[in-house]
């Protein structure tokens, strides 16, 4: 049969305790992360609205500066000719804002330029969609980005001519390189936080003007749904997945006087990275309660199935010796302890008292209170293992069946307590008397004289004899003496010799007592 699996309390609590921890500890994870998922969420969103929004502004006001400086250009070159070194004068105050400056006729042929840049010079005719654009509305133009005769990627920024007599005479422009460090990547730079985020511009036809990648510039992000919004003229905020299929926290805005979309965004991923810190901050924090409650709890465990362990040891213990001795106590202050301690004391007690009771009930003859066969045949063994000398007087009383059928088996009964009784008195105290079996009993004289076992013998059938009984009869008995190791070496020998020296007294007439003869050719002795 298999044997089945056990654990100890301590194991089981112990494992219950870190369970617990650990579910609690899940949980409070598990939430502090939805919170902070939450949280950083609407933050990323907002916090992207509002730089969006404010580079707008700020969109705005540097190139309404632009345009102002260009306007201021175009007016005075309106009433005096600009020289080339008036124009490079402008420039060197304005070169934070252009890359270049030039002013062109109304056929869109150059007359000025600072500085000069290679294949285009005065007299050079301008051809880009720009300078045409420029020359039909005569008024401010800020233009779509467009790839220049160098090859560049440009914004023209332009300002009509307008003479005294309202005559256009061309215009100024100012030209923005976007692939090279200028006055929108300056702004918009400072606003990369570090932490993935960025911010982008497109032309409105959704055409990347300003992207941290210059690779990506002229890219069109039409159908980037931020920038679907941003173009018709939203602003808000958004979590967008781009055109590269990455998700991101996005906030557009619409900057009115150039029609561009700006949008500001951090990818959701950064979540991911906060969240790894709140669990290694989360775990930092919880280890060492997770430690000291495995403690107390490994302590308390131990405390409890110490006290259990000794009182279950204990009660296996004396189940086997039936000892009454040594009953534990226990200082634990645990409720239900203390009533498993109290409960075993006192089943234990009852237990050891039935069990004495029951051990003398084995040896004990029930009517006379003498020891019974049982304990005869074993002290008799015991005698003889140890080879103490003794004598053993068996000894019955004569015509006892009268008693019984003259005065009924109560009376009886009533004589064979009175010999048992005179038996104790009349025996010393190292002397065991026994009920042998009916009205028959046997003495166990601790003595090797034989004599000293005679005169006991003598001195029982004497008392017996004289008793005075109920039925107001006389008793007597019939007594046979035998002698370890005189007479025998085992227990059937010795039995079988005093009782033959019994019936040797039976034959001679009764009431007297025989000793069993020293060797064969001796007779019985009375
Ligand atoms: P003898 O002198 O030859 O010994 O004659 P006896 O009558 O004593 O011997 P016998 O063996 O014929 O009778 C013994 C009787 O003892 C028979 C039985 O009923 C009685 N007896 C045995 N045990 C008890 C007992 O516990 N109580 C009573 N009242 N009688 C018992
Ligand atoms: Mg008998
Ligand atoms: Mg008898």
């Amino acid at each position: 049969m298999s044997k089945r699996k056990t654990y100890t309390l301590r194991f089981i609590l112990e494992l219950l305790v870190v369970f617990s921890v650990i579910i609690t500890f899940l949980i409070g994870v598990i939430s502090s992360i939805r919170v902070n998922t939450s949280s950083l969420a609407a933050n990323y969103l907002e916090n992207n609205f509002h730089y969006a929004k404010k580079l707008s502004s700020n969109t705005t006001e540097v190139l309404s500066s632009m345009q102002n400086t260009l306007n201021a250009l175009a007016v005075r070159s309106a009433r005096q000719t600009v020289t080339h070194t008036d124009l490079q004068d402008w420039f060197a105050a304005n070169k934070q804002f252009f890359h270049s400056i030039f002013i062109a006729d109304t056929t869109g042929t150059i007359l000025q330029m600072a500085p000069s840049i290679k294949g285009i010079e005065s007299g050079t005719h301008l051809t880009s969609p720009a300078a045409k654009e420029a020359l039909f509305l005569k008024k401010p133009v800020i233009s779509k980005p467009y790839i220049g005769v160098t090859g560049r990627l440009i914004v023209l920024i332009s300002a009509p001519i307008v003479n005294p007599q309202g005559e256009y005479k061309g215009f100024v422009a100012g030209s923005i390189f976007l692939e090279e460090p200028n006055v929108l990547s300056r702004m918009l730079s400072q606003h990369f936080y570090g932490d993935g985020s960025y911010m982008y511009v497109v032309d409105r036809d959704g055409r990347l003007i300003f992207h941290p990648d210059k690779a990506r510039l002229g890219e069109s992000v039409a159908m980037n749904p931020a920038i679907q919004k941003a173009l018709a003229g939203e602003s808000g905020y958004a979590e967008i997945v781009n055109s590269r299929g990455t998700s991101f926290f996005a906030g557009y805005t619409y900057e009115h006087i150039t029609g561009w979309g700006i949008v500001s965004q951090t990818p959701t991923s950064r979540l991911d990275v906060s969240n790894q810190q709140l669990l290694q901050n989360l775990l930092a924090t919880a280890l060492p309660f997770l430690l000291i409650n495995i403690i107390i709890v490994w302590l308390f465990a131990k405390h409890i199935s110490t006290s259990l362990s000794n009182l279950a040891l204990f009660s296996g213990d004396s189940v086997k010796s039936a000892s009454p001795d040594g009953i534990p106590t226990t200082t634990s202050k645990i409720y239900e302890v203390q009533k498993l301690y109290q409960s075993t004391r006192l089943a234990m007690r009852q237990v050891n008292k039935r069990m004495l009771k029951l051990q003398t009930e084995v040896r004990i003859d029930e009517l006379t209170r003498l020891f019974n066969r049982r304990m005869f045949n074993s002290t008799l063994s015991d005698r003889i293992k140890n080879k103490t000398p003794f004598s053993l007087i068996m000894l019955d009383i004569d015509h006892f069946k009268k008693i019984n059928d003259t005065y009924g088996h109560v009376m009886g009964d009533e004589v064979l307590k009175l010999v048992a009784q005179t038996m104790l008195e009349q025996t010393r105290e190292e002397d065991l008397c026994f009920r042998y079996g009916g009205e028959e009993f046997a003495v166990l004289i601790h003595d090797e004289s034989q004599q000293l076992a005679y005169h006991i013998a003598e001195r029982i059938r004497l008392s017996v004899a004289a008793l005075e009984i109920p039925t107001h009869t006389k008793i007597t008995l019939s007594l046979g003496i035998a002698n370890f190791p005189l007479h025998g070496c085992n227990p059937i020998q010795l039995v079988a010799c005093a009782d033959l020296a019994l019936y040797h007294s039976k034959e001679q007439g009764r009431n007297q007592t025989t000793l069993h003869p020293s060797d064969k050719s001796e007779g019985m002795q009375g």
